[in-house]
C-alpha cells in the first residue's frame, strides 16, 4: 500500500520513538534564550533532571550526543599523562577508551568478556593494589548498549569511592530505563543523553557533576572550551546556557520530563523492566540465543546471537523489508554475530508483541523450523506475570 512503507516500527537503542505531544512542543516557535521565559524554561528543566538524576548536584544541559557528554566529562576532570582505569565490557567501553586516550590520559583497561558485566571484585582488587593512588578516574558504563549488559553501579560506586578516585559514569543509554541513584550510590560524574528512554529527538546530553567532581575539575588541565562544564555552570546560575540551545530538543525536554513526572521514576523503571523481560521471553521462545548472561541482562535493549546459517543482516533485512521492523545490528566484532532489539524510552506492550510476531514469521520464512507465534504467547505470558 502507497505510504506503508513509511510506517516502521522503531525498535533500536536511539534515536527512539518519541511522543506526539513531545514532538508537538518540539514544533513550538523560537524564543529569545536569554529571554525571561527561556531562564524560567532551563530553571524548571535543571531541577526535573536533578530529580532524575538523583542528586544534589548540578546537572548541565549540553547541546550535543552522548559522546559530547562523555568528552565534557573526561575534558573537565582530568588532565593529561592521569592515570585512568577504564572498566570495558563493549564498544561503548571503548569508546570512552579512546576519547581518554585522545586527550593524553594514561589508559589501563580492564576488560572482561562481552556479555557480561564488570566483576566488582576484580575491580576492587584493582584498586587496591594501587596503594600510591595513582588513578584518578575509574570508567565504566551504566548500560553497555554493545552487548546489552548493565553494571552493578550500586556497588561499584562505595567501591572506586573507597579507593579514592573519581567514578565517570556513561549511562547514556541507562538512565531512565535503569534507577540510577547517583548520590547514594557515591557517583562523581553521570552523562545521559537525549534520544534514549528520555523520549526525546538526539541533540541533548546531560552531565552531573559533584562537589568531588568540582574539586577536580580545578586541577584539571585537558583543552576544553565548548565543553568546559564550569562555564555552562555559571550560565546556568542564570538559567541560561554559554551558547545558542537547542530549543526545540529543550522544549521536548519540558514535555518529556512532564510525562515521567507524571508516571513516576519507580513506575518508568518497572515499565523498562517488564518490556526487557517480555522480549527476552519471546526470543527464547523462538528458539534464539541470548547474548547478555542473564545476571546482567539489560532493561534498555537485548542483544541476540543469530542463528549462524542466517547471520543477523538477513534477518534484520528481511523484517525491516517486509514487515517495517527496525532492529539494531551487531558492533565492533559482534557484527556478523549479533542483532538488537531495543526497548527504551516510549515502547509499548503491543510494540514488543508487533515485534515478536515479526520475528517468529521473519524466522520461519528464512527457512528456521520455529513455531512463529512462540515469542508472542511467551511475551504475553511474561506481560500477564508482571500485571
Ligand atoms: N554510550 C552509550 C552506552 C551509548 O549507547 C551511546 C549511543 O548509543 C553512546 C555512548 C554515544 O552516544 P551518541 O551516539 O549520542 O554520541
Amino acid at each position: 500500500m502507497a505510504g506503508l512503507e513509511e510506517k516502521q516500527l522503531l525498535l533500536i537503542p536511539g534515536p527512539t520513538p518519541v511522543p506526539q505531544s513531545v514532538l508537538r512542543a518540539c514544533s513550538r516557535p523560537m524564543i529569545n534564550h536569554r529571554g525571561p521565559e527561556y531562564i524560567k524554561m532551563q530553571n524548571e528543566l535543571t531541577s526535573g533532571l536533578k530529580e532524575i538524576f538523583q542528586t544534589q548536584g548540578d546537572v548541565l544541559l549540553l547541546t550535543c550526543s552522548g559522546t559530547g557528554g562523555m568528552e565534557a566529562a573526561i575534558v573537565n576532570t582530568l588532565s593529561p599523562g592521569d592515570k585512568v582505569l577504564a572498566c570495558v565490557i563493549g564498544s561503548f567501553g571503548q569508546r570512552f577508551v579512546k576519547i581518554a586516550r585522545a586527550y593524553g590520559a594514561d589508559v589501563e583497561v580492564m576488560e572482561f568478556t562481552w556479555g557480561e558485566a564488570v566483576d566488582p571484585e576484580k575491580l576492587r582488587s584493582r584498586l587496591a593494589q594501587d596503594s600510591r593512588k595513582e588513578i584518578k578516574a575509574v570508567l565504566v558504563q551504566h548500560n553497555e548498549t554493545s552487548t546489552g549488559v548493565y553494571n552493578d553501579l550500586k556497588t561499584i560506586g562505595p567501591i572506586v569511592r573507597a579507593h579514592g578516585a573519581l567514578s565517570l559514569v556513561d549511562s547514556v543509554s541507562g538512565l531512565i530505563a535503569l534507577d540510577c541513584q547517583t548520590d547514594n550510590w557515591q557517583l562523581d560524574v553521570v552523562i545521559a543523553a537525549s534520544q534514549k528512554a528520555f523520549m526525546l529527538p538526539p541533540g541533548l546530553a546531560f552531565v552531573s557533576m559533584n562537589e568531588r567532581a568540582w574539586e577536580s575539575y580545578k586541577k584539571a588541565k585537558m583543552p576544553r572550551f565548548y565543553f568546559d562544564l564550569m562555564e555552562a555552570k555559571t550560565f546556568a546560575e542564570k538559567g541560561q546556557n554559554p551558547f545558542t540551545p537547542a530549543l526545540p530538543q529543550i522544549y521536548g525536554l519540558q514535555e518529556s520530563l512532564r510525562l515521567l513526572r507524571q508516571e513516576g521514576l519507580q513506575n518508568v523503571f518497572a515499565r523498562h523492566q517488564r518490556l526487557a523481560d517480555a522480549t527476552r521471553a519471546g526470543v527464547k521462545a523462538l528458539g534464539l540465543t541470548l547474548f547478555a548472561k542473564d545476571l546482567c541482562a539489560s532493561n534498555c535493549i537485548t542483544a541476540i546471537t543469530a542463528p549462524k546459517e542466517l547471520g543477523p543482516d538477513k534477518i534484520r533485512k528481511l523484517l525491516l523489508q517486509k514487515y517495517g521492523l527496525v532492529l539494531a545490528g551487531g558492533q565492533s566484532h559482534l557484527k556478523d554475530s549479533v542483532f538488537r532489539i531495543g526497548h527504551l524510552g516510549y515502547v509499548s506492550d503491543t510494540d514488543i508483541l508487533g515485534c515478536m510476531a515479526a520475528l517468529g514469521a521473519g524466522l520461519k520464512e528464512l527457512g528456521m523450523k520455529v513455531d512463529p507465534g512462540a515469542g508472542v504467547a511467551a511475551a504475553i505470558f511474561a506481560f500477564e506475570k508482571a500485571s
